[in-house]
């Protein structure tokens, strides 16, 4: 896509900080990290939602994702890693080219996910449950 950075720094038309690259995804740092060292992984091919990858591609961006932080645990001397990906502006999705976060993390990084812990009421779980299988589509 003409106008999305991402594809332009796959095409090399924007220069990145390249970690590792194969026929289908591309890694490289973030230039605005959460941590030093974080990494995003992108498919070569242009996906606004991660739900168009194929399953080819999206498992290599998983395995990518993984191998990455392993080695930002080795080489930088971090404790562990979360792998995040935002589908949709309302999920914090800025960039319209999917991508895997690789965000390094230390034991005391002082970065907290605003997490919260919902109850369901009897039965709700499973009433929402069905809901989401009924619209599956594998
Ligand atoms: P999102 O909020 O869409 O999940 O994340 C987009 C990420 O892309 C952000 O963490 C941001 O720092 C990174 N980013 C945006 N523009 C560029 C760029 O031109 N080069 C690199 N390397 N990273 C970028
Ligand atoms: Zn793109």
């Amino acid at each position: 896509m003409s106008d999305c950075i991402f594809c332009k720094i796959v095409e090399g038309e924007i220069p990145s900080v390249k970690i590792y690259e194969d026929d289908l995804v591309l890694a490289f740092m973030d230039i605005s990290p959460i941590n030093k060292g974080h990494i995003l992984v992108i498919p070569k091919e242009h996906h606004p939602a991660s739900s168009t990858i194929s399953e080819a591609t999206a498992g290599r961006m998983f395995h990518i994702g993984s191998k990455t932080g392993v080695a930002l645990r080795r080489a930088l001397d971090y404790d562990g890693f979360n792998l995040h990906l935002a589908d949709g502006a309302c999920a914090g999705q800025v960039v319209m080219h999917a991508h895997l976060h690789v965000v390094p993390r230390g034991v005391e990084d002082g970065f907290h996910w605003n997490w919260r812990h919902l109850k369901y009421a009897d039965g709700e779980a499973a009433e929402t449950a069905e809901k989401i299988i009924a619209k599956l589509k594998i």
